[in-house]
């Protein structure tokens, strides 16, 4: 029987505000979030025992044992399997990588063996439940509650990362306040106007710290805001990736283009988000 495989987009934060930290040391967030048509790969196989390829453009530097996501959902759902984790996208750079790839491998699991994953996949990450939802969401608490939203999609958009991985708990570290306002409400079934008029009103709190961490995230926020058709850009999760937003997807992939021949040594990837 041919192996399951199971799509791993890339996952986007538009917004993220920081609202505030529980005694535990958890931070509370609000967060609008959404998937690209771009992703890593997982294919997922029964098996007597455990065992995971890392392979892909993106592997370097992956691991391939306990430590990966991939691995850790399988034992979370109570089961061995094959696992092959085809890498695209980059490691420890804000757009949920190992979250999207644990969520992808409870769905592979689910099909392979027939029986549900747990409900609550808040162990696994504070992203990992969104990324079992797999497409537009508003993420509150520190990750367990997700609605999810009806918007008009796809959002056409262009992912920018210039090489650097940046620490999330450093990032957390050094940010001034914990306790930001929450994102206004959505602007329900306003479409992607609405939407872009909406988001540029609302923050990503860990954009300065991050900025404080890894200056060239500076240049890149110029580099997208400089694009003459981007409506807005913004870095996602904790950077260092950053996104810019677009009315059509021919201008996203003319932006693309602008900032591939300009730094060739980042990774720029057009999207559509959704
Ligand atoms: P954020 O949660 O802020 O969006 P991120 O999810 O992009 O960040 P990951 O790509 O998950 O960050 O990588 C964080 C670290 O986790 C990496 O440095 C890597 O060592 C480890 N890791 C574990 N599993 C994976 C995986 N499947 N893919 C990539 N990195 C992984």
């Amino acid at each position: 029987m041919p192996p399951n495989e199971v799509f791993a987009p890339a996952k986007i934060n538009l917004t993220l505000h920081v609202t505030g930290q529980r005694e535990d040391g958890y931070h509370l967030l609000d967060s609008y979030v959404m998937f690209a048509d771009i992703g890593d790969r997982v294919f997922v196989e029964a098996a007597d025992e455990m065992s995971l390829t890392v392979t892909g453009p993106r592997a370097a530097g992956v691991p391939d044992d306990a430590r990966n996501l991939c691995w850790k959902a399988a034992e979370f759902y109570g089961a061995r399997a094959a696992i092959t984790l085809e890498k695209h996208l980059p490691a420890a750079a804000g757009i949920g990588g190992g979250s999207s790839d644990a969520a992808a491998v409870l769905q592979g699991l689910e099909q392979v063996y027939g029986r549900p994953a747990p409900l609550d996949t808040l162990p696994l990450g504070a992203d990992v439940p969104v990324c079992m939802v797999g497409h537009a969401a508003h993420m509150a608490g520190i990750g367990e509650r997700v609605l999810p939203l009806f918007t008009e999609v796809p959002m056409p958009c262009l992912l920018v990362n210039p090489g650097v991985e940046v620490s999330t708990p450093e990032v957390f570290g050094r940010l001034a306040r914990k306790d930001n306002p929450p994102m206004e409400p959505w602007p329900e079934g306003g479409g992607n106007a609405a939407a872009l008029d909406w988001l540029a009103r609302q923050r990503n709190d860990l954009q300065a710290p991050a900025l404080a961490a890894q200056p060239v995230i500076a240049e890149v926020l110029e580099v997208l805001d400089a694009l003459p058709s981007a409506r807005l850009a913004r870095m996602s999760g904790s950077g260092a990736t950053c996104f810019a937003l677009f009315d059509t997807f021919d201008e996203a992939e003319a932006g693309a283009r602008a900032v591939a021949s300009a730094h060739p040594d980042w990774w720029v990837e057009p999207c559509r988000l959704r």
